[in-house]
């Protein structure tokens, strides 16, 4: 009995997102409308029948080339993954190397920083303002001082719903030597994408996810963005069969259908506005909720006092959301789910006061 697990993983609890069943799932931030079959139907059919015996393509060519038509992209600086989280991992895992620094931000998706911990990757994090924006020169100083051989965010921002701007994440690009990692997971609810730059920018890759406004978490896809040198290295560093046949089809069916996405984004944006305002009206009426941050993605985020409370009685109520701290990430869902969350929300404030 002489084995022992290395130190970086022996004490890791494997990830469990909210244990249980609830009638109102707003914690993960996921599209809440359901994929049309239709969509998608004719192409799952062909792969099935063509090819479950063999492995996928392993550059998911076609996929790629729906996704870069799109976005208006080129083909040849789109890389597959099954999920961004496994793309994550693997730049962090590949692209630095132990002795090098990966600089994350806070308050941030807390994967990066999973993952440079799980792979030992020397990583820092240089803190958000005390109202979630970032300061760009304080960001850019700090990275040069440390010397830092990337720097990895979301923008918009998960968790806090803040976007920056197109011209600052560029600026960053420009002033800092390392690699610019951005996690534009959320960029279709925002304007500020950068993803049409990496021809213009050696150090720039960009990450985006099929899982939220797309509306296909179940199936786990994403996609990194970069010139095709760093293109190049990053497909040849990642497993051949990255992505599975029938994901393949069902992204390459839903990236083909540009209005069917268009309509999506759309509704979501509207039920985000809906329980944004909804949110603030709770908010102009209570000292218990301390701030409501504007929102660039399709979920609210809040400060509030007694988040614990408020996050158990709701789950009372059979409603998931996310608490952080004193924070509290709610996901935009139907209408009637958005009324359901508003109403007990504020018979809930209303008791605690
Ligand atoms: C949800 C999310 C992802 C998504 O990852 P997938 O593995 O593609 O589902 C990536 N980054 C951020 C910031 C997210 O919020």
């Amino acid at each position: 009995m002489g084995y022992v697990l290395n130190e970086n993983i022996r004490n890791l609890i494997p990830y469990e997102p909210i244990e249980g069943e609830y009638k109102i799932r707003l914690d993960a931030n996921e599209s809440f409308i359901e994929l049309p079959l239709d969509l998608i139907q004719e192409s799952v059919q062909k792969s099935m029948s063509r090819s479950i015996n063999r492995y996928p393509d392993p550059k998911a060519c076609d996929l790629c080339e729906a996704f870069a038509s799109f976005y208006s992209l080129q083909s040849d600086c789109v890389t597959a993954g099954n999920g961004s989280d496994e793309l994550i991992s693997l730049i962090v895992g590949t692209f630095f190397q132990s002795e090098d620094e990966l600089i994350t931000l806070a308050q941030d998706f807390s994967m990066y920083r999973f993952y440079a911990d799980t792979l030992s990757v020397k990583s820092s994090i240089y803190p958000k303002k005390d109202d979630l924006t970032i300061d760009i020169d304080g960001l850019i100083y700090y990275a040069k001082l440390s010397n830092a051989k990337g720097i990895i965010f979301s923008n918009p921002c998960n968790p806090t719903s803040l976007c920056l701007g197109k011209s600052e994440v560029l600026r960053l690009c420009r002033e800092l030597p390392c690699l610019v990692i951005v996690d534009e997971a959320y960029m279709d609810f925002a304007n500020e994408s950068v993803m049409d730059e990496v021809l213009n920018y050696d150090n720039l890759l960009v990450l985006k996810t099929a899982s939220k406004a797309v509306g296909l978490a179940g199936i786990r896809l994403g996609f990194a963005v970069s010139n095709p040198t760093v293109t190049r290295a990053l497909q040849a560093v990642k497993s051949p069969y990255n992505v599975n046949t029938i994901t393949q089809a069902i992204g390459e069916a839903v990236y083909s259908h540009p209005e069917y996405l268009n309509v999506c984004v759309e509704r979501i944006i509207h039920s985000r506005d809906h329980l944004y305002q909804g949110l603030l009206s709770i908010f102009a009426h209570t000292k218990l909720i301390e701030e409501v941050y504007s929102t660039s993605t399709n979920f609210v985020y809040l400060k509030v006092r007694e988040a614990e409370r408020i996050f158990t009685e709701l789950k009372e109520y059979s409603i998931a959301i996310r608490r952080m701290g004193s924070y509290l990430r709610i996901t935009a869902g139907t209408k009637d789910e958005n009324t359901e969350l508003l109403a007990i929300l504020a018979r809930i404030i209303k008791q605690a006061e």
